[in-house]
């Protein structure tokens, strides 16, 4: 076991957080608040080969692993720009076409995903599936060599800024007729393929929609893998979602307590600056106890996954997912309060932050749904559903 990063991952730590510093808090506000993008960002992190630092070198990408992509997510966030389509195309997208794709849809999708010259969106969530997977009703039906894709799915993030979106659908076992997962990439200008945004009360740039997918004729290859193991290869990429989800609540985490820390040093309304009172230092060093700890699991369920053991990792994924999104509401929750009025106003920008750590509890899975794996698979304790 090692808890020291090599010289390799503390230049990349040292250039995503240059490259952070750069843009900043202001800049995410500035294009949240305006209905922009952060499309400038995006491209340079792409450029700098940091997108697709987890992807194969022979298919354009960095050739290291999860924990440097989660270590890049986890920088930007800590400068208070964390790129949220992170989470989706190079390492859910990413690492399922990496891993069971066929050759040529690795030559196709890899090297635009590594460079960020294109974004593919993942869409798993239904409208009365949502923790529940099972119940997906998105439905494949083979149409001549292609497919024939319908279905409904809300709350996609980024489709409006992707090429193509992962569609978790369901096609029919050919022996038994039972439906079971497959995953397609579906161009967002597929003829029968309408996305509409959701009001959401989130300030970020990336925006969620609803996909009504009605009869989107799709060609062979645009199956990913084999139809075979589909659940296997969706469980592939679940292990990232979850990883990179808890890299970009620990770098939001460190982002609010470092603004907290900042302001706890200056601010004096007595004769000393209120950061010598105990009742504002001890919960920020509670938080800086609890960032750590969440961090410490994500960078082992990183490790484990680049090692391999996909097991083990879903175990430490579902683990750091759970800590960081406490980590993460409780750093901010935190930081506001430090910050007293101040923390409200537009300037500082830290209210803003309260709605999407918090969704951290709910997405990409809920802390319930955590709870619930841990109490079946680490603890052995019935299902209760
Ligand atoms: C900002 C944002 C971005 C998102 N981006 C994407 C995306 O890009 N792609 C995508 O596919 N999805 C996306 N989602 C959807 C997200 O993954 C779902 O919201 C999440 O999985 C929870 O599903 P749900 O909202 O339907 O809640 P539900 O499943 O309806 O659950 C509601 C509540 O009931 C609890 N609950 C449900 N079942 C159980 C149980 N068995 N035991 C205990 N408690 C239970 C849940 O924990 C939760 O608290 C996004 C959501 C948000 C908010």
């Amino acid at each position: 076991m090692n808890f020291t990063e090599t010289d390799e991952q503390l230049a990349l730590r040292a250039a995503v957080a240059e490259l952070g510093g750069r843009y900043g808090h202001s800049y995410f506000l500035k294009q949240a608040r305006t209905g922009g993008r952060l499309t400038e960002l995006w491209q340079e992190t792409g450029r700098l080969g940091f997108l697709g630092v987890n992807l194969p070198a022979s298919y354009g990408g960095g050739g290291a692993g999860l924990y440097e992509l989660s270590l890049v997510l986890e920088e930007l966030a800590a400068a208070g720009c964390g790129l949220l389509m992170m989470v989706v195309s190079p390492a859910i997208c990413g690492t399922i076409i990496a891993r069971y794709g066929t050759d040529a849809q690795k030559q196709h999708w890899l090297p635009r995903l590594a460079s960020g010259s294109s974004i593919m969106a993942f869409a798993i969530t239904e409208p009365d599936a949502g923790s529940n997977s099972h119940k997906l009703t998105t439905v494949a039906a083979r149409d001549g060599g292609g497919w024939v894709l319908s279905g409904r799915k809300v709350y996609i993030s980024g489709v409006d800024e992707a090429e193509a979106v992962l569609v978790v659908g369901r096609t029919a076992d050919a022996r038994t007729g039972k439906l079971r997962p497959a995953l397609f990439a579906v161009p967002t200008d597929a003829p029968g393929f309408v996305y509409r945004p959701l009001e959401m009360d989130i300030v970020a740039p990336e925006k969620q929609y609803l996909l009504f997918l009605d009869d989107v004729r799709l060609p062979a290859d645009a199956l990913i893998g084999d139809e075979e193991a589909a659940l296997m290869q969706l469980f592939a990429g679940l292990n990232p979602e979850r990883i990179m989800a808890a890299a970009m609540a620990v770098g939001s985490g460190r982002y609010a307590l470092s603004r907290a820390v900042g302001y706890a040093r200056e601010r004096a309304v007595w004769d000393v600056p209120i950061g010598a009172h105990q009742g504002v230092a001890h919960p920020l060093a509670q938080v800086k106890i609890e960032l750590e700890l969440a961090r410490l699991m994500m960078q082992k369920a990183a490790t484990l996954y680049d090692a391999g053991d996909d097991m083990a990792a879903g175990e430490a994924a579902n683990m750091a997912k759970y800590a960081s999104a406490e980590a993460s509401i409780r750093a901010v929750d935190q930081a506001v309060q430090t910050l007293g009025g101040s923390s409200m106003t537009a300037e500082y920008g830290l209210a803003a932050m309260l709605a999407s750590v918090r969704t951290t509890r709910i997405a990409p899975v809920s802390r319930e749904m955590i709870l619930n794996f841990v109490a079946q698979h680490s603890l052995g304790l019935p299902k209760s559903y």
